[in-house]
């Protein structure tokens, strides 16, 4: 099978083009295949996505040329986790293929940087100049070096050491040089602990798990400071004792360095790190360890799970509950429930850890499909942190307007600084106020291309639109009144900051969001300050509430919980439940015993007093039994088809019109909500408009969809998304 090949060529990575397979190549040829194709007169490298039987461009078909390697690139199962990819969310195959096989693998360019080595040559020098001399001698001292280095180490030029090369006393030879993204970090290695009694339990339950057949699931449920992360490490180990290996998900690398390092002092050069600050170079050079199996150990964001480990014996997904695991472009898949599969069609155990499990994984294991391992108390049985929720209407009315700070929390911020202790406050919202209002007549900068008002960055003097990016010098007056005085509403972490520096004038601060955050080595800058106590207050967004493990921190502010908590999604109880006790988490790990200080408008809210009594139940019945009653996740799955284009009247006929078709096609026990504008109803110039189904089987929703898709003819300029298993609702 498969007269036709498609076939994406490294210059144009974004199409496809098709090709004749000639009939001795049939048996070689396969989707994952790297293959050399004739390009408008060139010989190109490519890789094959798809097979066929017809094209519609016959006659102009050309050959491919030859087949490039032994074995397809793409190992055999991850090839049947992209197919399963694109059939569950409803992507094409090709998007698929793309998101297993990294571009800097697939194109010729990235191949491993090549260096120069100089070494010594057996034998007599003879008479050298002085330069030489010394080449010889930093060579006899330190061994084999890179010609760069032995250039700059003696301050000369390359000459001397060809001269040397062409007399043989030395020699100079290409060596491939694997280019590590953690070098020049130093690391110690460390050796296993001695497990807490409820964290060997849980290493017993994985190590069943993992030799159970079929091979099961794992929720790990463990408070924050339970040592999960130690579990992984020594699951990981028996794992490697068997010869086979592990691939951890983290859920934002760039947020978890801490995480990623403890991985490489217990594995060392074994561990290969996979995240998006990677160069091409970089990436390629780590998946090529992967691949020949040097690096058996992969850590690493969403897209490490299609790392080609060989013999994968164990998936780690840790933090499972966070919505980054989810992909916001097609293919729009959710690398925790795409690693289940991928454990699936491996044959290997899976471990889904957090401290707030999602409702969808506490489900599962409801219906017995995962087992369940808990950590309720922390290692060493220190204490978990105190949660004081502050009520900020009554604290209004006691000051006669609204704070910033509450007198509790400035009160607990003195406190801590003089003792020499250090605080972390979260402000899930970055620059100055998050709108900016006349006084006088009530006008407000909105973005001519979203539904949304612009931010207000006063360091950088801009409006900034949070959705488009669309900027805007801060007016004088008012262009619809003339009148000079704004509103500042709604503070963000620039604020918050500024507030700070008043209230606390000696106290070193350091603000950590997407704003301060621009350069790659920036955010360890700032985490490698504080450790070593040259920050006392580090004041940021969601970027300070993971994963940090900073031991003299012994007070946490939340300025506003609200923010979450107001969002229109039905997840939003559960995401505010979760972040509190994530940035709780951060407190009092050390030995002194943290606080958490939350303020809130809505002190009673059951998300709020679960997070307070670390009781997920309070939040939990209360969620659940909205969500069973109106067939929401994790009750039924939920697919999103979204609709956008420049003219709103157009757009919505266009939906309405797909959903009447549908609404024909829905099987039985398929919940289809009327369509509506989406509740971010213009973003990027596009109106927007939404369908939500929702049933307990996926493909009863997406097979009628995807039918109606192929024929569908939309109007021009009209678009349409499908999202399956949608986290965002926006
Ligand atoms: P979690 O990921 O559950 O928040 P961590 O894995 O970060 O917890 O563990 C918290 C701290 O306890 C870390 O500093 C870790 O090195 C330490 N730790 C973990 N397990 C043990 C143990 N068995 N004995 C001593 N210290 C431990
Ligand atoms: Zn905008």
């Amino acid at each position: 099978m498969g007269r036709i090949a498609k076939v994406v060529v490294e210059i144009s990575l974004d199409r496809e083009f098709d090709y004749l397979v000639p009939a001795g190549l049939r048996s070689v040829i396969a989707v994952g295949t790297q293959v050399e194709v004739p390009f408008h007169g060139r010989d190109l490298r490519g890789f094959v996505v798809g097979l066929a039987e017809r094209s519609a461009h016959e006659e102009r078909l050309k050959e491919i040329a030859g087949v490039v390697g032994e074995r397809p690139l793409i190992p055999d199962r991850v090839m049947k986790l992209a197919y399963w990819i694109a059939e569950y969310y409803c992507a094409p195959i090709e998007h698929a293929v793309r998101t297993v096989l990294p571009s800097a693998v697939r194109r010729r360019g990235a191949q491993a940087k090549r260096q120069l080595v100089v070494s010594l040559v057996e034998g007599d020098v003879g008479c050298l100049s002085g330069l030489q001399a010394r080449v010889v001698a930093l060579l006899k001292e330190r061994g084999p070096l890179l010609l760069r280095a032995v250039v700059e180490e003696l301050g000369c030029s390359e000459s001397p050491v060809r001269t040397l090369d062409k007399r043989g006393v030395v020699s100079i030879a290409l060596a491939e040089q694997g280019r590590d993204p953690l070098a020049g970090r130093a690391l110690v290695r460390t050796a296993p602990f001695e497990l807490m009694e409820e964290q060997a339990q849980a290493l017993g339950i994985i190590r069943e798990a993992m030799v159970a057949e079929p091979r099961e699931t794992v929720l790990l449920q463990g408070v924050t400071g339970s040592g999960k992360t130690e579990v992984y490490l020594q699951a990981i180990q028996s794992v490697l004792e068997r010869g086979e290996g592990a691939i951890v998900l983290v859920p934002e690398i760039a947020l978890t360095p801490q995480t990623v390092e403890r991985f490489r002092a217990r594995f060392g050069a074994g561990v290969a790190v996979l995240h998006s600050g990677l160069s091409d170079g970089e990436r390629h050079d780590e998946w090529h360890r992967i691949r020949r199996g040097e690096a058996r150990v992969v850590v690493g964001a969403r897209s490490a799970l299609f790392a080609p480990v060989e013999a994968l014996g164990l998936i780690v997904v840790d933090e499972e509950h966070e919505p980054t695991y989810k992909q916001e472009e097609s293919p729009r898949y959710h690398a925790r429930d795409a690693a289940v599969m991928r454990g699936r069609l491996e044959g290997c155990c899976v471990v889904l850890g957090s401290a707030t499990p999602s409702l969808e994984s506490c489900r599962n294991v409801k219906r017995g499909l995962y087992r369940l391992a808990r950590m309720d108390a922390r290692v060493d049985h220190r204490a978990m942190p105190v949660m004081r929720v502050v009520d900020m209407a009554a604290e209004a009315e006691r000051l006669g307007r609204p704070s910033l700070f509450s007198a509790a929390l400035i009160e607990g911020l003195y406190d801590r600084l003089d003792r020499g202790e250090q605080v972390m406050l979260f402000l899930n919202r970055r620059g100055f106020s998050s709108s900016v209002q006349c006084e006088r007549c009530g006008y407000v900068n909105e973005c001519s291309s979203c539904s949304v008002s612009r931010h207000y960055h006063k360091g950088a003097g801009k409006l900034i639109c949070h959705v488009c990016g669309s900027e805007e010098r801060v007016p004088g007056a008012c262009p619809s009144c003339g009148d000079p005085t704004f509103a500042y509403r709604g503070s963000g972490t620039e604020k918050m900051e500024e507030v700070l520096g008043k209230l606390c004038p000696r106290a070193r601060i350091a603000r950590m969001d997407s704003d301060t955050m621009r350069r790659k080595e920036a955010y360890q800058e700032v985490l490698d300050d504080f450790r070593a106590g040259k920050i006392d207050l580090l004041v940021g967004t969601q970027m300070i509430a993971k994963g940090l493990d900073f031991p003299n921190v012994t007070l946490v502010g939340v300025l506003n919980a609200d923010i979450q908590l107001h969002v229109p999604d039905f997840r939003a109880g559960e995401r505010t439940y979760q972040l509190l006790t994530q940035v709780a988490g951060r407190a009092g790990r050390g030995d002194v015993p943290g606080e958490v200080i939350v303020q809130t408008y809505s002190p009673h809210h059951p998300a709020i007093r679960a997070a307070q009594q670390m009781r997920a139940e309070i939040y939990l019945e209360e969620d659940l039994a909205f969500r069973e009653e109106l067939s929401y996740p994790p009750f039924a799955h939920l697919v999103m088809v979204t609709f956008r284009g420049l003219e709103e009247a157009v757009v919505m006929q266009e939906c309405e019109g797909f959903a009447r078709r549908l609404g024909a096609m829905l099987p039985e026990g398929v919940v289809a909500a009327p369509v509506m504008p989406a509740p971010l109803a213009r973003a990027k110039g596009f109106y927007r408009f939404q369908l939500m189904l929702r049933c307990e089987h996926t493909v009863k929703m997406t097979a009628p969809i995807r039918h109606l898709l192929g024929q569908l003819k939309l109007a021009k300029g009209v678009r349409v998304t499908v999202d399956v298993d949608a986290m965002s609702l926006l």
